[in-house]
């Protein structure tokens, strides 16, 4: 299974990756970064597991994304 990582302290609030994957991301009220729904913190980072059937998608939004913060590996 393909894991999803997030560097959300680099976040600059776009909304690309909310705009394209709603189903795996919010934007907080609170500071106004994405937050990668069901996501695990590991030392500033968010992680979380993704089937097939979102890889594709999650590739597409990690490559989006304009500082380059989400990882698909
Ligand atoms: S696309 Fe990148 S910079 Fe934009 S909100 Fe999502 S994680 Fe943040």
């Amino acid at each position: 299974m393909a894991k999803i990582i997030h560097y959300r302290n680099k976040c600059i609030g776009c909304n690309i990756c909310f705009e394209l994957q709603p189903e795996l991301w919010r934007m907080s009220m609170k500071d106004g970064k994405a937050t990668l729904l069901r996501s695990q913190e590991k030392r500033d980072t968010y992680i979380i597991s993704v089937s097939e059937c979102h890889l594709q998608q999650s590739r597409d939004v990690a490559k989006a994304c304009p500082v380059n913060i989400i990882k698909v590996l």
